[in-house]
């Protein structure tokens, strides 16, 4: 069986492998469709720093189950599943207390442990949800994405009439933006791309923002009565959008940050200290699965504008280089297999 191995920066190989045999607690799963992600992309170019070369990449997947292994009762061949990236200890403090996303030791399936974007692949049972078999494959590899959505307006406490300000109208600001609304929030949503916004009004933004012609500021002030909003998300990871969400974040509101730079931002103790914020980190999801997996279930989300592009498994190369090159006309891009 083929699989996609990173061996190195702009190194992405398909190779011929054994085909993985699953234990008493593993799920072979044929492998059906994958989402490529902007850690996907991060890796591919040598700018993530937990990524391990040579590594099997992929985390946004979906298929469908072969055969498991003996202890396994969860899932039967045939089922439709989809991957739960988080491998976490189960037994340190944050674990125990049901976020291992944050566990000391925790890997994302594709960065720092094994991924799926290959033809088979076995996971063991707890990182393997079912999803209905009627939810078309491309769209189920959105699934993931969505658990980030979910995941930033639980820690942001997103509750209805909330206004919320999402700085960053790419695949994880649109799902945010998503989870926002059906949160029952409204939303102001920013990005420099035109074509961006537009994706935003289709997701129904409240308000759209390109902070390169008009002044956020302004616009803030105008969407909440001068008061600013609730809950303000980083959904770019630049030290300057921190500064900016506390600065148009309301008192008792919330700031929640998604994003991985090392370098500082100047933020003083004032702003957080006058008005009460709470600055809290959302890293992948914790336990939101189930949760989205309704939503699907449903058909309570728009998945399908979010998708820009589709390659066979066999053109992945392909896939990467025109997310590489078109960052403007690219929103999700899909594998199918
Ligand atoms: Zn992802
Ligand atoms: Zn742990």
């Amino acid at each position: 069986m083929k699989a996609a191995i990173l061996y190195g920066p702009h190194d992405l190989r398909l190779v011929e492998t054994a085909m993985p045999v699953p234990a008493a607690d593993g799920v072979l799963i044929r492998v059906k469709a994958m989402g490529i992600c902007g850690s996907d992309l991060h890796a591919y170019h040598g700018k993530l720093a937990t990524v391990v070369y040579p590594r099997l990449i992929g985390h946004e997947v979906v298929g469908e189950v072969v055969e498991t292994g003996s202890a396994v009762s969860k899932v039967k061949a045939g089922d439709h599943v989809v991957m739960d990236p988080v491998v976490s200890c189960g037994r340190c403090p944050a674990c125990r207390s049901g976020r291992g996303n944050v566990c000391r030791d925790v890997k994302c399936m594709g960065v720092a442990a094994e991924g799926g974007c290959a033809e088979y692949i076995v996971l063991p049972e707890g990182n393997v949800h079912l999803i209905p078999a009627d939810i078309p494959w491309n769209e189920a590899a959105l699934i993931e994405p969505y658990t980030i959505g979910a995941q930033v307006t639980s820690r942001g406490e997103v509750a209805p009439g909330d206004t919320v300000l999402i700085m960053g109208a790419g695949p994880i600001g649109l799902v945010v933006l998503q989870a926002a609304k059906r949160r029952r929030a409204k939303v102001i949503i920013t990005d420099v791309s035109e074509g961006r916004l537009e994706l935003a009004r289709r997701l129904d933004a409240d308000v759209t923002v390109n902070p390169q012609k008009q002044d956020l500021a302004v616009a803030v002030s105008q969407f909440t009565d001068g008061y600013g909003v609730n809950v303000a998300v980083d959904a770019v990871g630049l030290p300057e959008l921190f500064a900016q969400a506390v600065e148009f974040t309301a008192p008792t509101g919330r700031v929640v940050i998604l994003g991985f730079n090392p370098t500082p931002s100047h933020v003083s103790e004032l702003p957080i200290t006058r008005k009460e914020l709470d600055i809290r980190g959302s890293r992948m999801h914790a336990g939101k699965f189930p949760e989205v997996i309704r939503w699907f279930a449903a058909r309570e989300v728009k998945t399908t504008p979010l998708i820009s592009h589709q390659f066979p498994f066999e053109k992945v190369n392909e896939a990467f280089k025109t997310l590489e090159q078109e960052p403007d006309k690219t929103c999700k891009v899909i594998i199918t297999f």
